[in-house]
């Protein structure tokens, strides 16, 4: 063995923990009485290099409790360590523990000092990065199995005893069945397809796909694949067998369910785990909202007698927090409780919601993360998980706050994810958190094309932006409803208060914004009390204004998935709408991929756009050749403010 890995800077071989007194006796509280693994080695805490400061001490560990070690392969110490130390910081101060790595070969060895229920807490949460990193590795390049360490190796320990991996390993599955051994059974399929869904020839369902943005499915068990079942055309075809949700439906008023409603419904409903690409608008929420009813109502322990909630959404916004929530309240089934948790809003309201019993919860992963590690909410009797929008929850850093949420989720629980696009992070997801799932995507794989909107797209210059949105802002007639887009925080304050200097009503939405003052301006833009939304992308996806008849892009959103999600803000539900996008050289990057976007939905691509897709690629290939030849790039560089 050399030298210690420091978590967070170079010297210390111990990171210490940040946790205060009153967080680290929640931890405790945990479930402690639950038996840790057995450890393969015994004696005190190590022999090696200790930090400056003296032995690793935790409030956690008991009088004299040992350390849980093991060893961890060289090529994911540094996934476990984080950037400048900050994945194993969370890790010790989310399990009160901490945790020491010591680098040698052929892997470094780690030691968890804490009580032994926190011990065997941070093991799991360093041995999902540790099989996410082999994921990753398998993927992206041909894995060197010469480099990993076999299998079952035992070294010895400084005290010259030996480590037993293979009774590690053992004792942690062992434990693993144990922390989830006295839970009730789960019920899943509650599907019953009607005769005409049945009867549905091959060619009839191919047609009704095509027809419906062209839905694609497919089976991503391993092995042999099962059917993919037939779509339910009709609201009666998916859940005849309840009335209450029929009634819902009814009320409502809808027509018949959308493309992704008609074929995510047989595969919940069996209780199939499902990923469903899909933008807003489309109905994804109702799509798993409706079969998780079911679920909730149907399983073997009455609802009363669960000790905890049996729904939980994660959500990447607040506002999309709350627009699920609003959408559940709308379609209640059978009493169900439900309770929307996020942060910025009232947590010591969330947390008394949450005491008083929910069967639902919608939240946003850090603020569940917090609730969750202080024990005000029990996540082991959820058996129905939905990670919405979980491209853009992982865009937001959520993914270490997902990973320590679901370790308390029971694992036979049925998942549903969803997402707008479908990128490799994406896909690793799910693959972490799904079990042979059926995927279910509504128009092309890589990017949803729009197409119930016109996209008008105007080159031009930043000098002219501002006369131009005036000009357009003028022209709007008093149905027209608007949410003028723009990239940073700054600019939705000048154009607003630009704005309203000319009497011009507007309301803005960023988030530098009080939560209850970002509430109210949503509120009055949903209520037609004003008219003009200024917004980042914070509003890009999953607001739900129905009569959105115009997206502005004042500023060019940082990629074209954001430009989809934003355009989609407006022709929802059956509706049609007009963007108005502003593009000037400084995007010229985009022009191609914008260009391609347009080119699926039929929509007319100006001349300039060409030019300026073309200017690019040209001047791209000019920078390559000059960077082969070794000459200087361009002209020196110019810096602008
Ligand atoms: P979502 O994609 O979940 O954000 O849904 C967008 C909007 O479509 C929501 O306001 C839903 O209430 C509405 N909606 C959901 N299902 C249907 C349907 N089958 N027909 C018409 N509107 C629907």
């Amino acid at each position: 063995m050399s030298e210690p890995e420091a978590g967070a800077n170079a010297s210390p071989c111990v990171v210490a923990s940040r946790r205060s007194a009153g967080a680290s006796r929640a931890a405790d509280r945990r479930p402690s009485e639950e038996a840790p693994p057995r450890r393969g080695r015994q004696g005190g805490r190590g022999g090696r290099r200790r930090s400056p400061s003296g032995p690793p001490q935790s409030e956690a560990a008991g009088p004299g409790e040992p350390p849980l070690s093991f060893e961890l392969k060289s090529d994911c110490v540094g996934a476990v360590i984080g950037r400048g130390g900050s994945k194993i910081r969370d890790i010790q101060s989310t399990t009160n523990t901490k945790i020491q790595i010591t680098k040698g070969y052929p892997g470094a060895e780690v030691k968890i000092f804490g009580s032994k229920a926190m011990q065997s807490k941070a093991k799991a949460i360093i041995d999902n990065l540790v099989k996410k990193q082999e994921i990753y590795h398998s993927e992206s390049t041909d894995a060197d199995l010469a480099s990993q360490p076999p299998v079952g190796k035992d070294m010895r320990t400084d005290e010259g005893t030996m480590i037993d991996w293979d009774q590690i390993r053992e004792d942690a599955l062992k434990w693993e069945k144990k922390k989830w051994a006295d839970l009730p059974p789960i019920k899943k399929n509650f599907y019953t397809e009607s005769k005409t869904t049945h009867s549905m020839s091959q060619v009839q369902i191919d047609d009704w796909r095509k027809e419906n943005y062209n839905i694609m499915c497919d089976d991503l068990k391993d092995g042999e694949k099962r059917p993919i079942p037939n779509p339910t055309c009709k609201f009666e075809d998916a859940f005849e067998c309840y009335p209450e949700v029929m009634e819902n439906i009814k009320k409502a008023g809808f027509q018949k369910p959308t493309p992704i409603q008609s074929q995510a419904w047989p595969i919940v409903l069996q209780g199939i785990d499902l990923i469903g690409v899909a933008q807003t608008g489309t109905g994804k929420t109702l799509s798993y909202l409706m079969p998780g009813f079911i679920h909730l109502d149907s399983q073997p322990i009455p609802r009363d007698k669960r000790n905890g909630p049996g729904m939980l959404v994660l959500t990447p916004t607040r506002e999309l927090a709350l627009q699920v929530e609003a959408e559940c309240s709308k379609y209640i089934y059978k009493g169900l409780k439900s309770v929307c948790v996020y942060g910025g809003g009232d947590r010591y309201g969330q947390i008394q919601d949450l005491t008083k019993g929910v069967d639902i919860i919608i939240a946003t992963p850090g603020r569940l993360n917090d609730l969750q590690m202080n024990n005000f909410v029990n996540l082991k009797s959820v058996t129905y998980l939905v990670l919405d929008e979980a491209d853009k929850m992982l865009d937001m850093g959520f993914e270490p706050q997902i990973m320590k949420i679901l370790l308390d989720v029971r694992p036979d629980r049925q998942t549903i994810m969803t997402s707008a696009t479908w990128p490799h992070a994406v896909r690793r997801l799910a693959q972490s958190y799904l079990k042979e799932p059926m995927i279910v995507y509504v128009g092309t794989l890589d990017l949803v094309a729009v197409n119930t909107v016109e996209q008008n797209i105007i080159v031009t210059t930043e000098e002219e932006k501002r006369s131009l949105i005036q000009t357009f802002l003028e022209s709007m007639s008093p149905k027209d409803k608007v949410i003028v887009f723009v990239s940073r925080k700054a600019v939705a304050d000048h154009l607003s208060s630009d704005l309203v200097l000319r009497q011009i009503s507007v309301e803005s939405l960023h988030g530098n914004r009080e939560q209850s003052d970002r509430e109210r301006a949503l509120e009055n833009f949903k209520t037609g009390k004003v008219r003009i939304l200024i917004a980042t992308d914070l509003a890009s996806r999953g607001l739900d204004v129905h009569d959105v008849t115009h997206v502005y892009n004042y500023d060019f959103p940082r990629n074209i998935e954001e430009y989809v999600h934003r355009v989609g803000r407006t022709g929802r539900a059956g509706r049609t709408g007009v963007s108005i996008t502003l593009i000037t050289r400084n995007d010229w990057r985009v022009a191609s991929e914008l260009i391609n976007i347009l080119e699926r939905a039929n929509q007319i691509i100006p001349e300039d756009l060409v030019s300026m897709a073309e200017r690019f690629k040209a001047n791209k290939m000019k920078r390559e050749m000059e960077k082969k030849l070794g000459r200087p790039e361009g002209k020196p560089k110019k810096f602008y403010y």
